[in-house]
């Protein structure tokens, strides 16, 4: 079992800004993957500081070793280099048991045992309006269901009990440097799930121990994940962990303006490179649509 996180235990500060590329290996790498990189690498050798690479591979069963090994090609071919071992969080599960271990001693977690389907019937709106943050989902059902979930082996999910979580650390701030400072707003997600049973973390739990453990002073994104920052800045206060300074960035878009995603593969890196794009040339296109 890893040793839990505490002040101690994570690294001096460097020396220059310290910030990541984290991709989650479920496909290949596109432009707007090179986009994030490039921009997390820049970042760190502008004051000389370190760009570190993680594998974000929690879901073993959608991430393959295969597209981690095709992810880290596409991003060596691309000319960034990072220090070895790149950490795998598939490989530090026991690490974030310690951090639902704690939350649980504080009486912040519950089991919630709805089925996908329940869950959405619990929470549904009246046409139009938004649909309503899970909370209190544990108190859908009886005792006596509850246990007989329990008692059966039904797949649960490890929710927040967002409200005492919040009451707890009071009001929080983060600051994003191109977007300036935020009032942190967790509770728009409700009791935000944090484990499963089937995936024993959720992306920002472990996010967020990662990035205090590897000493990350710059959290570089897409803005897709902005509101998730809510949380982390949430969790660092419940777990005493520092709040690194954000940026994020804006997102490339295809022809048709929407956002890439990975199954589109007209702008894959290893299709551009197949197709006999040069490094230097997957760098201009993604300089060309510079979007921040
Ligand atoms: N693994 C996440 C993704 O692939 C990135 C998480 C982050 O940068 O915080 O979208």
């Amino acid at each position: 079992m890893e040793a839990p996180l505490s002040a101690s235990s994570l690294p001096p500060s460097p020396a220059g800004t310290v910030t990541r590329f984290a991709p989650s290996p479920t496909g290949d790498l596109h432009l707007g993957h090179a986009y994030s990189a490039l921009f997390a690498a820049e970042q760190a050798r502008r004051d000389g500081g370190t760009f570190l690479l993680r594998i974000e591979d929690i879901d073993i069963t959608r991430c393959k070793p295969e597209h981690e090994a095709a992810n880290l090609e596409d991003l060596r071919w691309l000319g960034l280099s990072w220090p070895e071992p790149v950490r795998r969080q598939s490989e530090h599960f026991g690490f974030y048991q310690t951090a639902l271990d704690r939350l649980e001693e504080m009486g912040l977690l519950y089991r919630c045992f709805l089925s996908r389907r329940e869950l959405n019937d619990a929470l549904s709106a009246p046409h139009g309006a938004p649909p309503k943050a899970p909370v209190d989902t544990d108190m859908l059902l009886s005792d006596a269901e509850r246990q007989r979930r329990l008692d059966s082996g039904k797949p649960f999910a490890l929710r927040l009990r967002m409200a005492r979580a919040i009451e707890r650390v009071g009001p929080l701030t983060w600051a994003d440097r191109h977007r300036g400072e935020h009032q942190a707003r967790p509770e728009i997600f409700g009791d935000v799930v944090l484990a499963r049973r089937d995936i024993p973390t959720s992306y920002h739990l472990a996010v967020t121990l990662d990035d205090a453990l590897q000493g990350i002073t710059l959290v570089t994104r897409g803005e897709d994940l902005l509101d998730a920052t809510h949380i982390h800045r949430l969790l660092q206060a419940l777990l005493a962990l520092p709040t690194p300074d954000y940026l994020h960035h804006g997102l490339l878009r295809g022809e048709d303006g929407r956002r890439l995603a990975k199954r589109e593969q007209s702008t894959a890196i290893r299709d551009l490179r197949a197709a006999g794009h040069s490094p230097g040339d997957v760098r201009a296109m993604v300089r060309a649509q510079n979007p921040d």
